[in-house]
């Protein structure tokens, strides 16, 4: 069997997890090699010991020794690319932030290459760290293109019922079905559990088939907005067939009035 090489890659830090007294196990995302854990020795016990950058969330460039006989490969180096400060002390963009990276962090492949995961990942923390969207429609974008990577994305064009496009069905006569993970006509579903209109379909569908300086350009209705929230909300974790935990912090928030 060939052994590993030592390896250089550029990361977004998606979790830290304490291990004993003095080490950390890191889980990163990168373009060529997926999602990645790594042990970074005594960097529980000293801040410092990799020049303090190993924050969530943060896009680094990691130097890293090839893993011996199974076990983690060892950070060896880390410098900072971008700190994305204003995710880790903004609650609302900490919870966004969160979602995002638990979504990665349990859905994203190991050892295959990912290099459009990561190029979404690390667009929609930028934009949040810069504010230049706002984050109910980063985080809209993230769901479905995430989705789409992942080859579930919704079917927003037609009925998964009767396949009649949302054109031909009338306008008042749509929901979303999150177990056949699209819109559904309400005569295929007569009382829909997530109704929908056809306004905010097509917005979606803008969202789900664009990237950022194209969703940037149109301007999210209120009511797009919460109802892709939560379609989204519901579809993702149906299909992640596990309990988000950061999505609930994020609801918290949200019902508490906490999320401009
Ligand atoms: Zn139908």
């Amino acid at each position: 069997m060939k052994a590993e090489a030592d390896f250089n890659t550029p990361a977004i830090l998606l979790r830290r997890i304490e291990y004993g007294d003095h080490d950390l196990i890191l889980s990163v995302i990168t373009p060529d090699r997926g999602k990645l854990a790594l042990m970074a020795k005594a960097a529980k016990r000293s801040r410092r010991r990799f020049g303090g950058v190993l924050d969530l969330f943060a896009i680094l460039e990691l130097s890293c020794r090839a893993g011996r006989r199974g076990r983690l490969p060892l950070l060896a180096e880390a410098s900072l690319c971008e700190s994305l400060g204003t995710l880790r002390t903004d609650v609302a963009k900490t919870a966004y932030a969160s979602y995002w990276a638990e979504l990665v962090h349990f859905w994203g492949e190991e050892g295959q290459p990912q290099p459009a995961l990561y190029a979404l990942l690390h667009d929609v923390l930028t934009a949040l760290d810069l504010d230049r969207l706002p984050a109910r429609v980063l985080s809209l974008h993230f769901q479905l293109r995430f989705m789409g990577l992942a080859g579930l994305g919704p079917r927003l064009g037609a009925c998964v019922g009767c396949q009649r496009s949302v054109e031909e069905v009338g306008a008042a006569r749509l929901g979303f079905d999150p177990v056949r993970g699209g819109v559904i006509c309400r005569d295929c579903e007569r009382v829909p559990r997530l109704p929908v209109s056809r306004g905010a379909i097509k917005e979606l569908a803008w969202v789900a088939g664009g990237d950022l300086v194209r969703v940037q350009r149109m301007r999210c209705s209120d009511e797009a907005l919460r109802m892709g929230e939560a379609l989204m909300e519901t579809f993702v974790p149906f299909h992640l067939g596990r309990e988000v935990r950061s999505l609930k912090f994020l609801r918290n928030l949200r019902e508490s009035g906490a999320l401009a």
